[in-house]
């Protein structure tokens, strides 16, 4: 028959490998936690698509501009040309080339708003560029700390498992059925400490003779209150 601090040992050892099972689990988990790093290269790829239609209207805009003064400088030099003397033609062209300086004009100041867009657009792709570049590097070094820790957790877990086989090993089978179907039933742990008379798992106050049966040993003594094997101490 074990001792109840023997299965007190093998508790430990198995509430141990389970932590860091859990403990892998969670790191497996972020290893593959990309989200902010996905946020950050669809920010920037957003803001390299506005930049690009950007450009693309101030480019549009530009060649309006070019095309409207090309046709501006057409009209005044026909009506400079002297080739139309009739008044009433000439005033008419005159107020042709007056509609479009205005319309040229009127271009002109959208494409300097469009160079101005453009600029707001580049400064923001830079700073979300500057934005993914500090979540690249935070991510990488978040995942080489993962990989760091998973592979220590690793390590732990092979020595925690090679003692708990042990600790297993040396259990009568009587005892292992009893460990196995408290552990089952109590949440993880077959065994509560007795401390200052009360079961520290439930916190039951244990009546007088419980408590010193529990002190004196030789006979296992199960908690009233929840039913797990009380160890001394
Ligand atoms: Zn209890």
């Amino acid at each position: 028959m074990s001792t109840v601090a023997e299965l007190w040992a093998l508790q430990t050892t198995d509430l141990a490998v389970e932590a860091v099972r859990q403990r892998l689990t969670e790191l497996e988990k972020q290893l593959g936690e990309r989200a902010e790093l996905t946020a950050a290269r669809a920010a920037t790829a957003e803001a390299q698509t506005e930049l690009e239609s950007g450009r693309a209207a101030q480019q549009k805009l530009d060649r309006q501009v070019k095309d409207l003064a090309a046709q501006v400088r057409a009209a005044e030099r026909d009506l400079m040309s002297g080739r139309v003397r009739n008044p009433r033609e000439l005033e008419s062209m005159e107020a042709n080339v007056a509609a479009l300086r205005r319309r040229r004009s009127t271009l002109e100041g959208e494409a300097l708003e469009a160079m101005l867009e453009l600029d707001r657009c580049e400064a923001q792709l830079a700073a979300r560029q500057s934005q993914q570049a500090s979540a690249e590097a935070t991510h990488q070094a978040r995942q080489e700390a993962i990989k760091r820790e998973a592979g220590q957790r690793l390590a732990e877990l092979k020595t925690l498992s090679a003692r708990l086989s042990q600790q297993w090993e040396a259990t009568p089978p009587a005892d292992r059925d009893l460990y196995k179907s408290l552990r089952s039933r109590k949440g993880g742990r077959a065994v509560a400490r007795e401390q200052g008379g009360a079961c520290q798992a439930c916190g039951l106050m244990l009546a007088t003779g419980v408590a010193q049966a529990v002190r004196v040993g030789g006979q296992r003594v199960f908690c009233p209150g929840c039913g797990r094997l009380l160890l001394a101490g």
